[in-house]
């Protein structure tokens, strides 16, 4: 097998593929993927994808993008991706791309959370990543290789030449004169997460291992609305559309008590509302639950077909019946320090993009449906980045290939208590005490013999907490809570 390419790209998500699809066929690209395809936060994404309509509607996606932020997004990056993405998704539509359309043609654009209007685009009604995963898929010029996990960045003199992968327990290095890391964020270190089970943040970790800043690590988005019963590791979303579109958050006795938190009620920010949900279950120890009873069961069943799908599989006769509820993590606004173009800071020949990313874009907390936005927006720049700094001249540089131990006997029960510890103190509620004793654990497992698949989780959720410690106030996502001195 070929070892050597002009770029590497890690991940097959929106990012991955789409900085794929932007490069010349003349290059030789290879994308890894840790597991199938398609099991990938982008196939999962249900509601949809933040566009502005108009060019008057540009200056506005960007004001909800910064309040959504909390203050805490770079404005640079904000303009960059509200303006750039109309000009994105014109393109995935040249491409051939079908957003959903009423009967004459016109797109259909929905509301979600802390939109200050209706410009969600969405496809196959509530399965936008999956309709356009597929397609990007099918559009792709270049092979990818599966079930193949990076394990470490081959990173010389502040230079990236490649990555080492693990591959049926098979461990060699693949050589790239370009490496763009587009592998999604950090579901996996949490208990309760909506995310694909790949999504466990190894590259967050090697990073930290190479000493490369990730930027904003306490901003972690918890999505107030997953349906958590289930036995999957992965647990099941309930779309911000259908809050935007009608659904109720009601307790056991049918009250909207959201509104008792934030004005806006079911339509606050993600962040208030797992917090409302949170707090209230807590107080009262009662159940939660969405109350679909303002949608028809055959608009339901048209506009939400994946949800009616799964919940009807699990047993829940909706929309007629209600769903219990609870918020889980999300979406990770920190990531890896870029800088606009994506290059990866101090480090050459080194991008990241997607999820993985931070550009500063999502600040303190995201807005609904801006990441696949960003996903195409930001791969789009690294391809053009890598076009206008190729060098055919990059002179080779070879590594051993030898790894660590990856996987080690007591893992397993260290990865549990680890992420049973990163959703109950580093959650949506946080305090310093429990910070702290939290931070002491996780330095305490780092010097067990572990394997280095554990190390790399235990490395990102060390700098998660640390970072949580030094915001001393809540902002956006990172939720403080004061304690009280005696
Ligand atoms: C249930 C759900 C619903 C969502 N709904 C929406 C929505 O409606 N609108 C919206 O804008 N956003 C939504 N999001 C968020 C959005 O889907 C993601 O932020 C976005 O798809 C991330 O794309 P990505 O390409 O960066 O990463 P991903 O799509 O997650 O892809 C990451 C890729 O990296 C690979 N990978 C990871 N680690 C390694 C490794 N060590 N070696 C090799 N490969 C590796 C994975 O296998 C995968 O192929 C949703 C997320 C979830 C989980």
């Amino acid at each position: 097998m070929k070892t050597s390419y002009d770029v590497l790209i890690i991940g097959t998500g929106i990012a991955g593929l789409s900085a794929a699809l932007a490069l010349p066929k003349s290059l030789s690209v290879l994308i890894v993927s840790k597991d199938y395809a398609w099991e990938c936060n982008t196939f999962y994404a249900q509601g949809g994808v933040a566009v502005a309509k108009d060019a008057a509607d540009i200056p506005l996606h960007v004001n909800d993008t910064l309040e959504a932020g909390a203050g805490h997004c770079d404005l640079e990056a904000v303009k960059t991706l509200c303006s750039e993405g109309p000009r994105a998704i014109q393109h995935l539509i040249d491409m051939g791309f079908q957003f959903d359309t009423d009967d004459v043609g016109n797109l259909l654009y929905t509301k979600e959370a802390a939109h200050s209007t209706n410009r969600i685009l969405h496809a196959g009604g509530d399965a936008t990543g999956r309709y356009i995963h597929l397609f990007l898929m099918q559009q792709l010029p270049f092979p990818i290789l599966y079930n193949t996990q990076v394990t470490d960045l081959l990173i010389d003199h502040s230079t990236c030449y490649g990555v080492r992968v693990s591959n049926n327990d098979r461990i060699f290095n693949l050589y790239a004169k370009k490496v763009v890391i587009a592998s999604g964020g950090v579901g996996s270190l949490y208990e309760y997460h909506t995310n694909a089970k790949t999504i466990s943040a190894d590259m967050q970790g090697i990073c930290l291992s190479h000493s490369i800043a990730l930027r904003d690590m306490e901003m972690m988005q918890f999505h107030p609305t997953a349906f958590v019963l289930g036995n999957s590791v992965r647990k099941q979303l309930l779309s911000e559309s259908l809050r935007g579109e009608g659904a109720m958050v009601v307790d056991e006795e049918g009250k909207r008590f959201v509104f008792e938190y934030d004005p806006r009620g079911e339509l606050a920010p993600r962040d208030v509302v797992s917090r409302a949900i949170f707090k209230h279950k807590q107080a009262t120890g009662k159940e939660v639950y969405l109350d679909l009873s303002a949608f028809s069961p055959e608009h339901f069943k048209e506009r939400f077909p994946s949800i009616y799908f799964n919940m009807t599989n699990i047993g829940y006769k909706v929309p007629e019946q209600r769903i219990p509820i609870s918020p889980a993590f999300h979406y990770a606004m920190g990531g890896i320090a870029t800088d606009l173009h994506g290059n990866v800071l101090h480090v050459n020949d080194l991008y990241a993009a997607g999820e993985c990313a931070n550009t500063g874009v999502h600040g303190a907390n995201r807005l609904a449906s801006n990441s696949l936005l960003e996903g195409l927006v930001f791969a789009a720049r690294v391809a053009k980045e890598i076009i206008a700094t190729f060098d055919d001249r990059k002179l080779p540089c070879a590594f051993s290939e030898t790894e660590e131990v990856l996987m080690k006997e007591n893992d397993k029960v260290l990865k549990n208590e680890l992420r049973h510890l990163m959703w109950n103190t580093v959650g949506i509620i946080r305090k310093t005490k429990t910070l702290h004793r939290s931070l002491n654990r996780v330095e305490a497992m780092l010097t067990q013999p572990i394997g280095r698949l554990l190390k790399l989780r235990l490395l990102v959720s060390r700098e998660i907490i640390i970072s949580a410690l030094k915001r001393k106030t809540s902002l956006g996502a990172h939720y403080m809570k004061e304690e009280k001195t005696l």
